[in-house]
This record gives C-alpha cells, structure tokens and sequence, in this order.
C-alpha cells in the first residue's frame, strides 16, 4: 500500500510542474510492478478495466516465446495463460513454428502509456504473424525481433511472400479455440481470407466468423477471450455478428479513402471515462 500511496503522492506534488501526466492514470498503473494479491478479478472492459491477482504467462512454453518483456505487459487472468499455452502446443502439434507472444495486460491491468486502447483486464493478447522457423532467444534478445507486416504498402492486400499457409493455420487454430471470442486482423487479412486464401475456406468457413477487421493489425493479431464464467465485474461486447463477414462492411475498410482536410487546430486526446472504482483499490493493494 505504501509504496503505490508514495507513487501517487508524487504524481500529486508533480502537478504544477507536469499537469497532463497527473491526468494521465495510465502512469500509475504503468508503474506498478507486481500483480496484486488474493483471487483474480476482472473488472470492467478491455477498455475501462483492470484485473487483480493477474497471472503471469512463462517467458516461453511449447510452441510460443513471449517477446519485450521489459514491458511488463505479460500478465493475464489464467485463462487467457492457459489459451496461449493450448496454443502453442496445438501450434506445435500441426507442425508450425514458434510464435511471438506481444502484449497482455499489465500486471494489474488497467490503462497503459502506449500502445493499446484495450487490453486492460487481462483478456487480451497480441500474437505476432513472424512464423519463420526461430531459435530459443534469451528473454534479453527478445527486445527488438522481427515483426514484417503481413499487408502491402497501400495496405489495400496481403503480401503473399508472407502471409501465407501457416498464418491461416495459426488464425484457425485460435479462433477454433471455445474460450475465444473475436480476433482483431487487418481488413485485407480478412479479405484474403474470406476469399479462401491459403485453405481458409477448405473445410468450411464458420471459423471466420471470429475475425473482426480492424486496422493495425498487420503484423500481428489479436485475441480476445469472452469474459470467463466466474468473473461476474467483467464487462464483454456485444456479440459478433452473425455470419462469416465476408461482406460490405468489410469491404468499406478496404476503399480508398480521400485524404483527410488538415486539422483547424492540434487534436486533443479524447478524455476517457473514469475507471470502475473498485479499480482504486486494485492499484494500491499491497
Ligand atoms: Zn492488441
């Protein structure tokens, strides 16, 4: 308790000199360097959350390395540990390489500083398309890997020196997973498939159904399991809708775009609401 008190009180003295980090309780939630103690408990949404009694995922299991662990972001709630180590031995299993793990959660979940708008309850995890056959690296070479995207420049279509057999195998294995409840991929990832690239539609297409386009999500995808049966704070989204999305709203991601009129004045960050309260105590729990 002590020491995250501290860390807020400095945050508070900082004020005059340093009023946006103050704002900004993502600092907070950045700094705290252990999950807190007692049972998990999801709170909230992916993207107003936090998580306590976060389970921490091994730096590397069967199949899977989890990469930049120097960002502490390799905390989840113990199911989304056990998706990724299914994963990884299903990964195995069919004869692929290892995967990268990215971003979980932090430690206690919540807001962080960069990088993600969600992955604030431990129900989130990044995993990188790099399927090149890899060796066993020390946590400390894992800083900076090869992450190519898997998208052309003009972002319109797939890189078929990339993106191609094994990454739709990986896709489908995740998606295939029942815990599992959207997976977030490029719209030209999506198109590609929808289009039955790389056996996607060999054997059926009801797998697509998971796999939401959204940008960003060129070089790697990301997974988000349904809120777990014992965690009744945790907040889900609506449904997927039904159907395999391979449709024009897909396609609308996919249309070229006017360039947008220069901004009259600098954008300011959008506020985010205030975080559930029971997310206070989660911080300062010692
Ligand atoms: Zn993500």
């Amino acid at each position: 308790m002590r020491r995250a008190a501290l860390l807020l009180a400095m945050l508070a003295c900082a004020a005059p000199v340093r009023a946006s980090a103050v704002s900004n309780p993502a600092e907070a939630w950045g700094a705290v360097p252990t999950p807190s103690p007692g049972p998990t408990r999801i709170i909230g949404g992916p993207a107003n959350g936090c998580l306590a009694g976060a389970a921490m995922l091994p730096p590397d299991g069967v199949g899977y390395e989890a990469i930049r662990l120097s960002r502490h972001r390799n905390y989840g709630h113990p199911e989304t540990i056990a998706f990724v180590e299914r994963l990884g031995k299903a990964a195995q299993a069919a004869g692929l390489p290892v995967f990268y793990v990215g971003d979980m959660a932090q430690p206690r979940g919540g807001p962080m500083l960069f990088g993600h708008g969600s992955h604030e309850t431990g129900v989130d995890v990044d995993i990188w398309f790099n399927l090149e056959p890899k060796p066993l690296l020390p946590v400390s070479a894992r800083e900076e890997v090869d992450l190519p995207s898997m998208v052309l420049p003009n972002k319109m279509a797939i890189d078929t020196r990339r993106f191609g057999e094994r990454q739709v195998q990986l896709l489908r294995l995740a998606a295939s997973d029942p815990r599992v409840d959207r997976i977030f991929v490029h719209p030209a990832i999506k198109r590609a498939l929808c289009d039955g690239y790389g056996g996607a539609a060999a054997g059926g297409r009801a797998w697509l159904h998971k796999l939401r386009p959204w940008f960003g999500h060129d070089e790697h995808f990301h997974v988000r399991l349904a809120c777990p049966a014992d965690q009744p704070e945790c907040v889900g989204q609506a449904p997927v809708p039904p159907g395999d999305g391979c449709d024009a709203v897909l396609d609308s991601w996919l249309k070229p775009r006017p360039p947008a009129p220069p901004p009259l004045a600098p954008a300011k960050p959008r506020p985010r609401p205030p975080l559930p309260a029971a997310c206070r105590a989660v911080l300062l729990a010692k």
